[in-house]
């Protein structure tokens, strides 16, 4: 695990974490052991209750596949695309919310040579994603609460269908850092969502998602990225458990008779730019 800005997340504390062999500790004695597989659970006492929807083994098994099916490439291409452009110095640091298993920041990062930071509450996803990637830096951590990372540290925060923390992003951004937002848009999975729900209603996300950002933030660039793919059965079941959290669905027997069929995969991508002193 690279030297990174990392913060303790013991509650109000917040002091620097410094690696000491096989733990990450911090000057008022917190310390936290680095897993066999190379991550750090930086998760307190009151995250570990309520597990979220969709954090199960299963889950992250159904979303590794559907990445290695190619469900989701597009975005990830655009996303490590714009991160490119970008010309960053070598010792940039990019963090992900909501890396999930890693996909795309493993791939951002390796490609462009920085260093990277991915955050998942899932620790069957992080445990993945420290496998596939060890040269990142994988925490098991709420991304809704105070981010384990240090003020004003971090180039590049990556949000794609992830989590989001406005004033916490503000906090670990360097000065006139940018944040990337993906989204999904109104008509992704529409033909999906149309066969388990019944209708295929569009919703736009992103004026609710700016206006979240406000405070800190000001909008500098917004594009689509859309793909449609035909998919096979395995895939879609894939696709109903890694994205819409099988769970939520009542209609069981619709996806047990699904059929393969064409997909639309969509999404909204804006770049933000944190406002000096926000
Ligand atoms: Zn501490």
């Amino acid at each position: 695990m690279p030297d990174v800005p990392l913060a303790c997340s013991v509650r109000s504390c917040g002091l620097p974490l410094e690696r000491r062999e096989r733990a990450f500790t911090c000057s008022a004695g917190h310390s936290f052991d680095i897993a066999r597989s190379g991550y750090l659970n930086l998760l307190q006492p009151q995250d570990r209750r309520s597990p979220r929807a969709g954090d199960s083994k299963a889950a992250v098994e159904a979303r590794a596949a559907l990445d290695r099916s190619g469900v989701g490439r597009a975005l990830i291409d655009a996303v490590i695309d714009r991160v490119a452009a970008l010309h960053l110095p070598p010792d940039a640091i990019v963090l992900d919310l909501g890396a999930g298993s890693g996909e795309m920041l493993g791939k951002a990062c390796t490609g462009l040579s920085i260093a990277g930071i991915g955050i998942d509450l899932s620790g069957a996803a992080v445990e993945l994603a420290s496998r596939r990637f060890p040269s990142l830096t994988w925490i098991v951590a709420n991304a809704d609460r105070r981010l384990p990372i240090r003020d004003r540290s971090v180039d590049v925060i990556l949000s794609v269908h992830g989590r989001r923390n406005p004033s916490e992003s503000a906090r670990v951004l360097k000065e006139a850092g940018l944040l990337i937002v993906a989204l999904p848009a109104p008509d992704d999975l529409i033909e999906l969502r149309a066969l388990v729900q019944g209708q295929g209603l569009e919703r736009d996300r992103v004026e609710a998602m700016l206006e979240e950002h406000a405070t800190h933030f000001e909008l500098i660039e917004r594009f689509q990225v859309r793909d449609q793919r035909q998919l096979e059965r395995d895939a879609l079941v894939n696709l109903l458990q890694g994205t819409y959290r099988g769970a939520r669905f009542t209609s069981w027997m619709k996806v047990a008779a699904i059929e393969p069929m064409a997909v639309t995969l969509s999404s909204d991508v804006c770049v933000l730019k944190c406002r000096t002193g926000g």
